[in-house]
């Protein structure tokens, strides 16, 4: 068959993890959490499974629950959506991100993405017809030092650009943005025709004190902007697959229009639990940052004295470590021996990156209980 992703595989999650179950190993890989959904989430399920939560959600999601994420989004960024015209429910946030990338993008219009990028992205923009352009965090390898190279984007900026992709906190380095960097995204994307898609899934866990910089909470940019949220990362849910799109209506009225034809719909109980449980809650994604943040210096403590040498994430539940002082090994042999050898398991960074690069990163998730972390720190130390 003529492939429409000739260069496309298989996801390096499915690999690790398909890895990590074969032999046995704890798998740090893909990003999910060890621990289960609050039981008063899982009943309200239950009860819907009960109770007429069976059929058909509308095609934009459950009314109470999009009442529900315009208010959140109006108690934490400030910003006044319409629950009817700019807020939509969607299949996890992959199903998000794929929509708005066939709203947006036509045959030869270029998108511009940060690598190390969540692989999703770009397969998504081919098959809209559309070419990824990549710009690196990083000015080397070997650099742990991952911001946006606010010259690089401005040169990369062309006629052609239709979108610009941010993902902050940023899968796989932890990184975060700044209020300023919004001004400066701001002031090199005014009097362009570019639209932005924000990846916020990681919006409840930033550490250190540190605010999530939403682009929801900027008025100019929120005007060009696609944000895209998951309720898997904020209630331990990862297998639920339910997400949201919030962007001004005329952006929603096109995301819908794609939406409608992908999915239709989104699984109808865990909307009718999630529109409760959203609303009564705040103190649980409020938590949320300190919860991670223990996590983040537990795992950080037990590694402390491998060889192994990071910079602790400043969000998201993931740890990148690097290995160059212990071998010279490329990253994704180095993470599949290292999955065989030692059990642990692990995502490489370079998958994430178009251009060849000498990554000697592991990204560890630690969203797992102490046990795990210990077991799995105790065996890299021995390296
Ligand atoms: N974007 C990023 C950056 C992610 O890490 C993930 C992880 N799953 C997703 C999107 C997809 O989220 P979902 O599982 O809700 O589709
Ligand atoms: N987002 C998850 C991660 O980064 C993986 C989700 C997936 O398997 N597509 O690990």
């Amino acid at each position: 068959m003529d492939s429409k992703l000739p260069a496309t595989g298989t996801t390096i999650f499915a690999i690790m993890s398909g890895l990590a179950a074969e032999c046995d190993a704890i798998d740090l890989s893909q990003g999910y959490p060890s621990f289960n959904p609050d039981q008063a989430l899982l009943d309200l399920i239950t009860h819907y499974l009960n109770h007429d939560g069976n059929q058909y959600a509308p095609m934009t999601g459950v009314p109470k629950l999009r009442k529900a994420i315009a208010e959140k989004v109006a108690a934490l960024y400030a910003r006044q959506v319409d629950v009817d015209q700019e807020v939509t429910v969607c299949d996890g946030a992959t199903e998000g991100l794929f929509s708005a990338i066939q709203a947006t993008v036509h045959p030869g219009d270029e998108v511009i993405v940060f690598d190390p990028a969540y692989d999703s992205y770009a397969p998504s923009v081919t098959l809209a017809g559309g070419k990824t352009i990549h710009i690196p965090l990083t000015a080397s390898a070997d650099d742990l030092d991952y911001h946006i190279d606010w010259d690089r984007l401005r040169e990369a900026i062309n006629e052609r650009t239709r979108l610009l992709i941010v993902n902050f906190p940023h899968n796989p380095t932890g990184v975060i943005l700044t209020s300023e960097d919004l001004d400066t995204l701001a002031d090199i994307v005014r009097d362009t025709g570019i639209y932005i898609l924000s990846d916020e899934v990681y919006e409840h866990i930033v550490f250190d004190g540190q605010d999530h910089q939403s682009l929801l909470r900027h008025d100019e940019l929120w005007e060009r902007t696609f944000v895209i949220s998951s309720f898997g990362k904020t209630y331990h849910s990862t297998g639920w697959k339910v997400g949201y799109c919030v962007a001004p209506a005329k952006l929603t009225a096109e995301f819908r229009k794609i939406h409608q034809w992908v999915c239709y719909t989104v699984v109808s109980p865990i909307q009718h639990a999630l529109g409760d449980y959203l609303p009564s809650t705040p103190e649980h994604y409020a938590e949320l940052p300190r919860f991670y943040e223990e996590k983040r210096d537990r795992f950080c403590e037990l590694v402390a004295n491998s060889r192994f040498t990071f910079r602790p994430a400043n969000g998201t539940f993931f740890q990148m470590l690097d290995y160059s002082k212990i071998s010279t090994e490329d990253d994704v042999s180095y993470a599949k021996r290292l999955t065989r050898e030692i059990g642990v398991a692990s995502i490489p960074i370079s998958v994430f990156c178009a251009e060849p690069i000498a990554s000697r990163q592991l990204r560890f998730c630690f969203a797992k209980d102490d046990a795990m972390l210990e077991e799995a720190a105790a065996r890299l130390c021995q390296l």
